[in-house]
């Protein structure tokens, strides 16, 4: 939750900065598209003018629901262009060209859809499946599923230590993503599971990592993982510098986990 509140604040100081304050009865002027486009092509994810609606009316479907689902602290457009849009686009470059042509992408921790949905607007061949523990926010995820007609979607309510031990699901990943759910060793827990031998975990994560993958070096290894790569990310317009961490899932999980709800956060694996 400390992410989240940082985000709140820089968003505070990109909205004063760059939203004119407009006079109450007129209307708020319609988002502008350009910091989107340019950023997105600037992370080698070109945007068609149909997707850009899709962002723009994502975008209002998260401020409408915001109140009842509790979806994030940052509803300016120009700040959720950045901190929530382009971030999740971010991860394309670390996910293999044949998983965005046709691979199943799992998104653990969804949240109000990041990344899955900004990945699934720009790479329509994407077979995404959305989890969260919380239903008014897969309850959130269907509604803009339909809104957004991304058709094929799958959005699953329950703790991934529960849905990891589905035979469905166990495995059957070609990358498995995941953005402010929790610690590298906790997350190790959480997602490799999912991913198929040979496949990938994506953590998104502030640059400033090296300790806390130092501390999750023990249970990458316990869950059948090995450290592949750690992917630098900039932002356009965000001075502050941050990191994919790519698992490669180069063995089975051991049956044993994920341990039960809970206990992957609370005493992560050492
Ligand atoms: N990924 C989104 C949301 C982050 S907030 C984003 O970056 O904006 C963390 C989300 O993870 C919450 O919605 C919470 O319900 C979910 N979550 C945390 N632990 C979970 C678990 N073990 N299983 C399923 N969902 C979990």
């Amino acid at each position: 939750m400390l992410t989240i509140r940082k985000k709140g604040a820089f968003m505070a100081a990109l909205v004063q900065e760059r939203t004119p304050a407009h006079r109450g009865g007129e209307p708020a002027p319609e988002p502008n598209p350009d910091a989107l486009r340019s950023g997105a092509a600037a992370l080698g994810v070109p945007l068609t003018d149909a997707q850009i609606r899709q962002f723009q009316r994502y975008h209002a479907e998260l401020t409408a629901w915001n109140r009842r689902a509790n979806l994030t602290a940052i509803t300016d457009w120009n700040a959720a262009v950045t901190l929530h849009f382009l971030d999740s686009l971010s991860v394309a470059a670390a996910i293999p060209n044949e998983t965005l042509a046709a691979g199943a992408l799992l998104d653990v921790g969804s949240g109000g859809g990041f990344p899955g949905i900004p990945l699934r607007i720009a790479y329509p061949a994407l077979r995404l499946t959305l989890l969260d523990a919380t239903a008014k926010k897969t309850a959130f995820l269907s509604h803009i599923c339909r809104a957004l007609d991304l058709r094929g979607v799958t959005v699953l309510t329950g703790r991934a230590e529960t849905l990891a031990r589905d035979p469905d699901l166990r495995e059957r990943f070609d990358a498995v993503a995941a953005r402010a759910v929790a610690e590298t060793a906790a997350l190790a827990e959480l997602t490799l599971p999912f991913v198929r031998v040979g496949g990938v975990a994506l953590l998104q994560k502030k640059a400033d990592i090296q300790d806390e993958l130092a501390r999750a070096q023990n249970a990458i290894a316990a869950l059948g993982g090995s450290l592949k790569a750690v992917t630098p990310v900039s932002l356009p317009n965000l001075n502050e510098p941050r990191a994919i961490i790519v698992l490669e899932k180069t063995a089975p999980s051991p049956p044993q986990y994920p341990r039960r709800p809970g206990i992957p956060a609370k005493r992560p694996l050492r």
